[in-house]
């Protein structure tokens, strides 16, 4: 087998594989990375322009995975784009939000490569999506009447997210995607088979950090909620930043829960952002698949109201609140950065972050201001003095690196490839594995150059 790993920059980002098995070609997702713009933020797609193709497949939605796809379908028109059900679902709206953010980045920072597809390629892809539940082995010929097996197992991380199995003549290759073994509120945790396969390519996000002895996700759930409880009861408003796909599902079922249960006060929930919209296709994806546990009816148990209409920043939120609002890293231009010029000033309002922050965007640097301090909203020519209390709470969407590396050692495989990290990460996982099998091949592919497994 051969792979080569065509994301121009390393870590994680515009996340796309090229796999060589026999005769048989695949592309594995075709990601958007946030951290670049135009042709920069995408795969070298072009790189394998004049392959013939047998499969392009979609790991989940997140757009690290999913956001150039369009691209890699029109260099291969005819070639079927496998995923699951959920994630056909929920594919095409992210790519219309994407395509959205595109046009507004071409008109505000002047990105001329943007939109880099037009949102009628969106609209194409119906007729190509080739639905495969998780569990369902899957042939595949090729023209010569060779097979190759294709097998998606459910991956826990957001909905309809799968890891894979591909068999060619006898030999076994796993591939994890991203996955979180836990279980959360509306997504159970991953089910990966647990048998010997010759390689297995594996995504290292948190190799860079473990976990705090003690850690459990249903301590972190019990400590967030009691942080907003101690806020809203202080007369404080929360701001919860989160991620739009699964985050924000999950934020809205823990609070319902909690309110259900009286651990807290019934206030009034103001949330924004594509996230809500979301939850419309949650409450399909779970009456059709079961792939999560979402109702839209939560959304009305807890009254969410949009922002204000024309909310200015600066202007005065009411409170005390929950505001759950995009994005997660708190993004220039987002609901969650306008709203915290208003709620950072005041010392009885919480910041809760519950997902990672890269440490250039808002988000991280507001992790890292010190209180006090003024805070600068750049875009908005405003600021704020860091008075209100900054809290992280860990319900982080990928597995520990402790959980996965007991994952790769159950496999047995031959030949480990590392992806999806960044270099720490690789690098400890490297370290790991090669001190419990020191006769394991392990392989960090430099980007654009294939290996040999
Ligand atoms: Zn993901
Ligand atoms: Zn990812």
């Amino acid at each position: 087998m051969r792979i080569t790993d065509l994301n121009p920059h390393g870590g994680i980002g515009a996340n796309s594989l090229f796999v060589e098995l026999g005769p048989f070609k695949v592309l594995v997702d075709a990601g958007m990375s946030p951290k670049h713009e135009g042709n920069e933020a995408i795969p070298r797609l072009d790189l394998i322009d004049r392959e013939p193709l047998d499969l392009i497949l979609l790991t989940h939605c997140h757009l690290d995975h999913l956001g150039a796809m369009p691209v890699a379908l029109r260099n291969h028109p005819n070639v079927p784009l496998v995923m699951t059900p959920a994630s056909r679902v929920i594919a095409q709206r992210m790519l219309h939000n994407s395509h959205n953010v595109m046009v507004r980045q071409r008109e505000e920072n002047g990105v001329r490569d943007y939109p880099l597809y037009r949102r009628q390629e969106i609209e194409q892809m119906t007729g190509r999506i080739f639905p495969l539940a998780p569990d369902n082995p899957r042939f595949f010929s090729s023209l010569d009447g060779d097979t190759m097996t294709l097998t998606y197992h459910h991956a826990g991380h957001i909905p309809g997210a799968a890891g894979f199995t591909l068999e060619y003549h006898h030999r076994k290759i796993f591939f994890t995607g991203d996955v979180l073994f836990d279980d959360m509120q509306t997504l159970p945790g991953a089910t990966f088979p647990r048998e010997q396969v010759d390689t297995l390519v594996l995504e290292t996000t948190r190799g860079a950090s473990g976990r705090p002895p003690g850690y459990s996700r249903d301590k972190e759930v019990g400590q967030l909620v009691q942080a907003i409880r101690e806020t809203l009861e202080g007369g404080g408003s929360v701001l919860l930043p989160t991620f739009a796909l699964g985050r924000m599902q999950e934020v809205f079922s823990i609070i319902h829960r909690s309110m259900g249960q009286r651990q807290l006060p019934r206030v009034p929930v103001f949330a924004s952002g594509l996230g809500v919209d979301l939850c419309d296709y949650f409450d399909q994806i779970a009456r059709k698949t079961k792939a999560v546990d979402f109702r839209r009816q939560i959304l009305k148990d807890l009254k969410v109201q949009r922002l204000p209409h024309g909310y200015k920043p600066g202007q005065r939120l009411p409170g005390p609140a929950i505001y759950v609002l995009s994005s997660g890293m708190m993004v220039e231009h987002t609901p969650s950065y306008i709203a915290a010029v208003n709620l950072l000033g005041d010392a009885r309002n919480l910041v809760a972050f519950v997902g990672y922050c890269d440490p250039d965007t808002p988000g991280g640097l507001l992790q890292q201001a010190a209180e006090g301090e003024y805070f600068l909203f750049e875009v908005l020519d405003k600021r704020a003095m860091l008075a209100a209390r900054r809290m992280r709470f860990d319900l982080s969407g990928h597995a520990d690196r402790d959980e996965l590396l007991a994952f790769a050692l159950d496999l047995e495989p031959r030949a480990v490839v590392l992806t999806h990290g960044d270099p720490e990460a690789r690098d400890w996982f490297a370290d790991q594995l090669r001190t419990a099998r020191p006769k394991m091949q392990i392989l960090d592919p430099t980007p654009l150059e294939p290996v040999e497994v």
